[in-house]
């Protein structure tokens, strides 16, 4: 990805006051997705954003909240496929963390956004946008998808071909209610 550096906070940096939000805006640069074997751009890939940081007692709370689009292939047709997402997402991130070696299976993924008390926006931000996906990105919510026998577009043509038979309905035609 060139030309692109995640976009970063330094927390222990930041001028904080114990309790009281720190409010401001961030341009966050949003990486692509990988999803279900594709590649999922935003467009724009920089987008403004409101963050807000609160020192509070071992570590910050911080919200983050941006508007995107997401461009990829509709699951269903792989036609072009757009998605305009709110995204609002707030954690705690420790102000000391413990030696990796310490870390047990339990400890929050949040972890791994922050490193040396600086805060990769950009990744979080990019993993909060899949908590908010539908569980199908689609053309259109109607899309009919490709035509499993000859692979046309079903919302372009009428392809007429029939939809292969299913032996379990053919047991059923036989059966006859007493
Ligand atoms: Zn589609
Ligand atoms: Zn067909």
């Amino acid at each position: 990805m060139p030309g692109h550096e995640p976009t970063t906070i330094e927390l222990d940096s930041l001028p904080l006051e114990p309790g009281n939000p720190l409010i401001f805006e961030r341009e966050i640069w949003l990486p692509p997705i990988h999803l279900a074997g594709q590649d999922y751009v935003f467009a724009p890939d920089v987008v403004p954003a409101i963050v807000k940081v609160t020192d509070v007692v071992r570590g910050y709370t911080v919200g983050i909240a941006f508007s995107c689009r997401l461009e990829g292939a509709c699951w269903r047709c792989l036609e072009p496929a757009d998605l305009d997402l709110d995204v609002k997402v707030e954690d705690f991130f420790e102000a000391e963390l413990p030696p990796v070696a310490e870390l047990g299976e339990e400890d929050e993924v949040t972890l791994w956004y922050e490193e040396d008390g600086v805060l990769n926006l950009s990744d979080w931000a990019r993993d909060a946008v899949v908590e908010f996906l539908p569980p199908k990105i689609l053309c259109r919510p109607e899309c009919k998808g490709l035509c499993p026998q000859c692979g046309g577009n079903r919302n372009e043509v009428e392809c007429g071909c029939e939809p292969p038979a299913d032996f379990r309905w053919d047991k059923l035609k036989e059966w006859k209610p007493e």
